[in-house]
């Protein structure tokens, strides 16, 4: 048993989480929301009372952690990859469940 990289593992999900809570995460969020119009950009529905809308990384969180070695909260708000909203679409929740990246599906499929 390797217990080093289990740690390693567990703290890029617990990262994540703390992402997804940041302030950051918020103003990307309604900056991707603003440039779509709050349109879901695979099946057109729009924000209201039946579809919740969401915004969903076209390349993930988690890859993003990885790949530009973010280790904490810090590194995570200067890391401009998390932040560009080119890496961001509007999706309705049916949809953002429906693709690779959303989150509940990755952790299963890890
Ligand atoms: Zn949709």
């Amino acid at each position: 048993m390797n217990s080093k990289r289990l740690d390693k593992v567990v703290s890029v999900s617990n990262l994540v989480r703390l992402i997804r809570r940041m302030d950051e995460y918020e103003i990307w969020k309604r900056a991707v929301f603003v440039r779509d119009r709050f349109t879901c950009q695979q099946c057109g529905a729009r924000n209201g009372r039946r579809r919740v809308i969401e915004a969903d990384h076209i390349v993930s969180i988690t890859l993003l952690v990885r790949e530009n070695k973010v280790n904490s909260i810090e590194s995570a708000r200067v890391c401009n990859a998390l932040w560009d909203v080119n890496n961001g679409r509007t999706l309705c929740h049916s949809c953002h469940e429906q693709t690779e990246s959303y989150p509940l599906r990755f952790i299963q499929n890890r």
